[in-house]
């Protein structure tokens, strides 16, 4: 049984004062969030401070990014050792905007995975296709791409150490969201992929979906049976929408 998780993306907003605002939201809301793992993802300049508001709640914390180098002249990065002693026990890997804005390579990408595995950190592993790959009809294979730089780099059973966001790129902060048929169809195939190198792996691993999910969406799209969750941005800049869909997601 796969235990679903809610993971919020903050991106690059907010301030001390609104995170402090809405770490105490969200915890004042986590005593009906039995079932779900929640994760909020800060910039980084405010992890530190987000994993003590989280010590001794049930809220995880992760990174938006982790360096594939463990230390040393590499100016303007995070190393897997420094999140971890912050508090971070995710960190997201390959978000379409890094990908986009920041030109991160597939192969870029699974070695930042791989640094996050051995600090023992877990990759939320993001990957999907933009539209114009959607509407020429190659989304499966873009996913199998970006899943397969991994699985090259560190074997399938690394997958097993983290969790993959099927994102898909047109989706996401545009408000237009993925059909919960469109998205389960991505799911299953990425599943089925997994499963054709190991079963095991591809069964107990969550796949997320991100894409403009909000309190209003959440329900059917966790619902569909290869979802196990949802990766937020936007609507996790909101407590109160943010539980919302973490109470949907139970
Ligand atoms: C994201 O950035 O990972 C995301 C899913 O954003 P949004 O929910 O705003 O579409």
């Amino acid at each position: 049984m796969r235990q679903v998780m809610v993971a919020g993306n903050w991106k690059m907003n907010g301030s001390s004062d609104s995170v402090k605002e809405l770490m105490a939201g969200i915890n004042a809301g986590m005593g009906s969030v039995t079932k779900a793992e929640v994760v909020v993802c800060p910039p980084a300049v405010y992890i530190a401070r987000v994993s003590d508001a989280a010590d001794g709640t049930a809220i995880k914390v992760g990174s938006q990014n982790i360096c594939d180098q463990d230390k040393g002249a590499f100016t303007g990065e995070l190393s897997g050792e420094m999140l971890k002693d912050v508090g971070c026990e995710y960190a997201i890997i390959g978000h379409s905007e890094r990908r986009a804005l920041y030109a991160e390579t597939d192969d870029l990408v699974a070695k930042r995975f791989a640094a996050a595995r051995r600090n023992g950190i877990k990759p939320l592993f993001c990957i999907g296709e933009t539209l114009a790959e959607r509407e020429a009809g190659v989304t499966n294979d873009v996913c199998a791409r970006q899943i397969d730089a991994v699985i090259a780099l560190e074997g399938v059973e690394a997958l097993a150490d983290g969790v993959i966001a099927y994102e898909p790129v047109w989706a996401i902060g545009t408000g237009k969201v993925a059909t919960p048929e469109q998205a389960q169809e991505v799911h299953a195939f990425i599943r089925a992929k997994i499963a054709n190198l190991s079963a095991d792996v591809a069964q107990g691993l969550r796949i997320l979906y991100g894409g403009s999910m909000n309190p209003g969406n959440a329900a059917e799209l966790i619902g569909q049976p290869d979802i196990d969750g949802g990766l937020i941005g936007g609507a996790s800049l909101k407590a109160e929408d943010f539980l919302a869909i973490c109470m949907a997601a139970e």
